[in-house]
């Protein structure tokens, strides 16, 4: 399953992994995993932790990685994730083999272990309320308190948590709970709840269990049966160590995975949390998972985003210890820079003005050959048909130019990419609205193709289309989804009071012939304008719909420039 072609860049765990092999230590073998919950879809931010997990594996000799589905908490999760996660996964690249697992397969498994702790006396049912358990539990400057529940004998203990499992109370009543210590300085470790009760039905297992295992004691306890080596998290269970070490020591298991952690991905003027983005799909702030301004990869698929790319982004940001926020400018980047290799040109206009070009015969029409890629002649050329009535982007004419503006104007010249040079002799406007409604040009025949004979210089070059041979289309074009960099930082306000209400434009285009019938998910730069990806939801037959994946402006390198520019001064 090789995808990752160049040798990734060096990083703190990649460095841990090295001195473990040259040890010898897990006799040499290295076991990852990626662990979703199936409780929504995966995020650029579950790309980071796949391309690492699984890059990891890639990179070293036998190295495998597991697809495990933590699905322990039933009430949030559905097979409808399940699936999607896979899809998702694939895409990006990766492939998990056989060893795709489920948390939900350990049940049993777990629940022996959970047996076996109850009888080494580390682990008792308490029957205090989930009210009453938090008051217990103290805070980060106080100590917690003992529940009176806590000096159950083991034989109480065992024939309670069966009855548990019998489905004899109900919801809440009890709870297993492990036996450390309520006076630990980590929160975590003051008896934290192991298994509680919950009669909701499990969407792999059915009604055949009403407890289910908590987070804490599922997660270490499936690593170790899956002979996990290195069980890489993000740094939020940093404090959740101790407790994963704590259990694997008590039950003794044969594999103690080495639990390492990591800063999390957060993208500028976005939210990455499956909560957060659950809300805004059940909202219908947005259109569904898959909407192109959300940052799931379904939503970025759709958008136009290639695999290659996001891989190349979770390269370019690295892996850290610390938490960040890394800009979207970033992300934007990398999708630039693959689509300029494979993209092929096209022309379109967003938002036409009509142009009569006086002096071209009437019924004429040429074709004029266009290049598919500047970067790549091996991506040969096209036919675009030329004819006397032509569409140009409205931005690109000013009747009373300012001094920077170097494209059309009233007597000016320009240059019609792959086309002929014109000049504007005539405006037309509305009499209503003094609106420009239409032009009227000349044209030079010397200068087909787009050059001058006479070496005559122009200061711009414009796109355009035949009036008569363009095809109607749809052009859809995102900005980010919120208006502020960081839309959840705000402790008491919600985030959702920060969506960006110009998220979304939708226009109606005209694009050159060649893109008849361009497959769903193709995708092409329609030139100066950005690039496009035939959206493979809503367009059809009938009607070519265009999302734009990004502009051609490359903020990214501004940034970098002013950073730059900020460290001399
Ligand atoms: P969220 O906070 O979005 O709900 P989660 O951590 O609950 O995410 P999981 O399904 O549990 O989602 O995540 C699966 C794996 O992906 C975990 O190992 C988690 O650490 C990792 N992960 C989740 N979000 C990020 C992120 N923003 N950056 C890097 N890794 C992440
Ligand atoms: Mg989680």
């Amino acid at each position: 399953m090789t995808t990752i072609e160049s040798t990734p860049p060096s990083n703190f765990i990649r460095h841990i992994i090295a001195e473990d092999l040259k040890a010898n230590k897990n006799d040499g073998r290295v076991v990852t995993r990626f662990p979703p919950e199936p409780n929504g879809y995966l995020h650029i931010g579950h790309a980071k932790s796949i391309c690492l997990n699984f890059g990891i594996a890639v990179e070293n000799k036998g190295g495998v990685c597991n697809l495990r589905f933590d699905d322990t908490n039933p009430s949030k999760e559905d097979v409808e994730y399940v699936e999607s996660i896979k899809e998702d996964v694939r895409w990006l690249g990766f492939d998990w083999g056989d060893r795709l697992f489920y948390a939900s397969d350990y049940f049993e498994q777990l629940y022996q272990y959970a047996a076996q702790l109850i009888k080494k006396g580390k682990a008792y049912v308490c029957s205090l309320s989930a009210e009453e358990i938090r008051q217990y539990r103290g805070t980060l400057t106080e100590p917690g308190k003992e529940s009176p529940y806590r000096i159950r004998s083991v034989e109480e203990n065992l024939g309670l948590f069966e009855r548990m499992r019998a489905g004899e109370f109900e919801d809440g009543t009890h709870v297993l709970r492990a036996k450390i210590d309520m006076a630990s300085p980590n929160v975590i470790m003051r008896d934290p709840t192991l298994f509680r009760i919950r009669r909701v039905p499990h969407h792999r297992t059915g009604n055949k269990w009403c407890i289910y295992p908590m987070y804490d004691f599922a997660h270490c306890l499936s690593d170790s049966i899956e002979g996990i080596t290195h069980s890489i998290c993000t740094l939020e269970f940093e404090i959740n160590r101790q407790l994963y070490d704590w259990i694997l020591d008590e039950l003794n298991v044969d594999c103690h995975p080495q639990q390492i952690e990591f800063a999390r991905l957060n993208l500028s003027y976005t939210v990455l949390s499956k909560r957060k983005l659950v809300e805004l799909v059940e909202g219908e702030y947005v259109s569904g998972w898959d909407d192109p301004r959300m940052l799931t990869l379904s939503g970025l698929r759709r958008r136009g985003y290639t695999p290659e790319s996001i891989r190349n982004f979770c390269e370019r940001i690295g892996v850290a210890k610390r938490d960040s926020i890394v800009d979207m400018a970033l992300l934007e980047y990398s999708v630039r820079e693959d689509l300029n290799k494979r993209a092929p040109r096209v022309m379109g206009v967003l938002r036409p003005l009509r142009v009569v070009i006086d002096n071209y015969p009437e019924d004429q029409v040429e074709e004029l050959d266009a290049l598919n890629n500047p970067e790549d002649p091996a991506m040969g050329s096209r036919k675009v048909p030329f004819s006397r009535v032509l569409y140009i982007e409205q931005d690109d004419f000013q009747e009373d130019p300012p001094k920077k503006f170097f494209r059309l104007a009233p007597g000016r010249e320009v240059r019609l990419r792959y086309a002929y040079y014109i000049t504007c002799v005539k405006v037309v406007k509305d009499e209503q609205t003094g609106q420009v409604v239409e032009l009227h040009c000349t044209y030079d025949p010397e200068t087909r193709g787009g050059s001058s004979p006479d070496g005559r210089k122009v200061k711009a070059t414009l796109h355009w289309v035949s009036a008569a041979h363009a095809i109607e289309a749809e052009a859809r074009l995102y900005d980010h989804l919120f208006v502020k960099e960081n839309p959840s930082d705000e402790k008491d306000a919600d985030f959702k009071k920060f969506l960006n209400p110009n998220s979304l434009e939708i226009l109606s285009c005209y694009v050159e012939p060649s893109l008849a019938g361009a497959a769903p998910g193709s995708r092409c730069q329609f030139e100066r304008l950005g690039y496009f990806c035939v959206d493979y939801v809503d367009s059809s037959d009938k009607k070519l719909v265009f999302n734009r994946t990004v502009t051609l402006r490359d903020t990214w390198a501004r940034i970098q420039k002013t950073r730059q520019q900020k460290h001399k001064t």
